[in-house]
């Protein structure tokens, strides 16, 4: 079949992926004939040449690292189409203005769910906040800029360990920067900032913005307090003179 034949050549079947390794058996049990179709289409355009490594596996999604159709290093982030965080990602989509339609199958939500946050890395990027550069997406998958060098950057929650109080103190003030400018500038909020959601590849970029959403949105004033409470508290136990989250939040909300 078509589909079958674009498939091998994504998980470079054709040539020495040895049928054993991790990404073969994560592509077993994660693709689901939607997320073939999608990859294939990925495929045919050249937006995608092939997955090589599995960068996370999440109950959500799966990162996966690989080359676009000219040797240029991705990085692939698939949705689940069955997820059981159906519940909540129905309830973030229902809060936001910029989102017309929702579906009630679940597949589709997943779709509405991965083009939101390509806009989101589209928006996010326009008030100059580093973030993976998204690149295309087609129904559940995202296909973006791969951060890191032969492997992918690593977390700032997986570097603490080696990070002295100045680095902090940097991380800090980027980290409060990128909350504040968002807001006051682009409107927007991030939803998930944390230790987890910080690469550190030349400088901290900010990824995972599948629940960042904008102003208008209802919930958008307590996912801005989210954020701020949860960037001081991490800061604060690493030893950073923070902000008050509360003055903060009034600050910035006015
Ligand atoms: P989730 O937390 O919902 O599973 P993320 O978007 O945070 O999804 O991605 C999961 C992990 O994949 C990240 O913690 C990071 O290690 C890795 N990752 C995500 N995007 C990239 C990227 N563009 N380049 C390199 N690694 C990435
Ligand atoms: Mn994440």
């Amino acid at each position: 079949e078509l589909i079958e034949r674009e498939i091998e050549e994504v998980l470079g079947l054709r040539e020495r992926r040895e049928k054993d390794s991790e990404l073969y058996k994560i592509a077993n049990e994660v693709f689901d004939r939607t997320t073939k179709e999608s990859l294939a289409h990925l495929h045919k355009r050249g937006k995608i040449g092939e997955l090589r490594g599995v960068i996370s596996t999440g109950k959500e999604a799966n990162v996966f690292a690989g080359v676009d159709g000219e040797g240029r290093r991705i990085a692939v982030k698939v949705y689940r189409t069955y997820t059981t965080e159906f519940r909540r990602i129905w309830e973030y989509l229902a809060a936001d203005p910029r989102i017309g339609y929702l579906p009630k199958d679940m597949r589709k939500l997943v779709f509405v769910w991965t083009r939101r946050e390509f806009k989101n890395l589209q928006r996010a990027m326009k008030y100059a906040v580093r973030v993976p550069e998204p690149m295309a997406f087609r129904n559940n998958v995202l296909v973006m800029e791969f951060i890191g060098d032969e492997t992918p950057a690593p977390r700032l929650k997986d570097v603490e360990r080696e990070l002295e109080l100045g680095d902090f103190e940097e991380l800090y003030d980027f980290t409060m920067g990128v909350i504040e400018r968002l807001w006051r500038r682009g409107d927007m909020v991030h939803g998930d900032l944390s230790e987890y959601n910080l690469l550190l590849h030349d400088g901290p970029v900010v990824i995972d913005w599948s629940q960042a959403t904008v102003r208008r949105n209802r919930m958008s004033l307590e996912l801005l307090r989210r954020d701020l409470r949860n960037v001081i508290a991490y800061f604060g136990k690493k030893g950073v003179s923070v902000d008050n989250p509360d003055e903060k939040f009034r600050e910035l909300v006015g």
